[in-house]
């Protein structure tokens, strides 16, 4: 084990084992590898506590042995969007989302530089999504929601202006966030990240086309109304995701998440839509490659 694997079990716990693979490939949505294997460095850290590449690599291709062969890596701020692209460039199996986070924003981190900076990234062949941007009312206080809004609809233009998906944040802010994609005119594929409404919610969404993308919390004891939510989603609307190293699906709850353990979810959402596995697995994969492009 590396130094940086043994502090990273002292942390978090060991990682639970790998689900049995899922019968056709599937994929994951949302994922933060650089989460996942290594220490975010401070802002301003440079280079420096970046997982290395053999690390991540590994990941990846446990992912793979599950039948998780395709991945997006999603940036919060400047320096892990840049991080993100420069992985997805250099691996297959990725496609990266880039963005500063709606908290991050809410504090000041979206000037016009971050933006720019966004904008650039934007433009890789390999940076399929602007995300994870929207709203968060629950982590930021009002004193910082000018801002956060400010930063959403700066985004939504940026992944409209290169034809990309947009993938959104939503903390206790379902309304809102509606409000302003209505406003600004959603880009035609727009993913609500670790989906957290009810059933009256996801109409609204399914109603103008989005895309939801549901978590491990899917899984929980007490989310019935996420499943009720999932069970009158369309399959050509379903997402499935980690949002890794959070958010880790029963039974391993409480641990730290990864990629790998996806198929937990995919069966829960199999289960809930009562659709076969196999058939489930490609239509989400077909979902995917509609509103990220494909992968190779
Ligand atoms: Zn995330």
């Amino acid at each position: 084990m590396s130094r940086s694997a043994s502090s990273r079990a002292n942390r978090r716990g060991e990682p639970p084992p790998s689900p049995e693979p899922l019968p056709s490939p599937a994929l994951d949505s949302h994922t933060h590898l650089d989460i996942v294997v290594g220490e975010r460095p401070a802002h301003g850290a440079g280079d420096e506590g970046w997982p290395d590449d053999a690390e991540v690599d590994a990941e990846i291709a446990a992912a793979a042995a599950v039948g998780v062969p395709r991945l997006v890596q999603v940036g919060v701020d400047v320096p892990s969007s840049r991080w993100s692209a420069e992985l997805a460039t250099r691996h297959p199996q990725v496609l990266a989302a880039v963005a500063v986070h709606p908290n991050e924003a809410g504090s000041g981190a979206a000037d016009n530089d971050a933006l720019a900076e966004i904008d650039r990234l934007a433009a890789l062949p390999r940076v399929r999504a602007v995300g994870e941007t929207g709203l968060d009312r629950f982590r930021t206080g009002p004193e910082g929601w000018a801002a956060q809004e400010a930063s959403f609809r700066a985004h939504i233009r940026i992944a409209k202006e290169h034809g990309i998906a947009l993938v959104i944040h939503d903390r206790d802010a379902h309304e809102e966030i509606l409000r302003v994609l209505d406003d600004e005119g959603a880009p035609e594929h727009t993913v609500f990240h670790c989906f957290s409404g009810d059933a009256d919610f996801a109409k609204a969404c399914v109603h103008r086309g989005h895309v939801l993308s549901f978590a491990g919390t899917l899984t929980f004891a007490n989310a019935a109304y996420l499943r009720e939510a999932a069970a009158l989603t369309p399959a050509t609307q379903l997402l499935v995701e980690t949002d890794a190293p959070f958010l880790t699906p029963m039974p391993h709850r409480g641990r730290p998440n990864a990629s790998r353990l996806i198929p937990h979810t995919v069966r829960a959402l199999a289960e809930v839509k009562a659709m076969d596995l196999s058939e489930l697995c490609e239509a989400l994969t077909s979902t995917a490659e509609r509103v990220f492009g494909t992968w190779e």
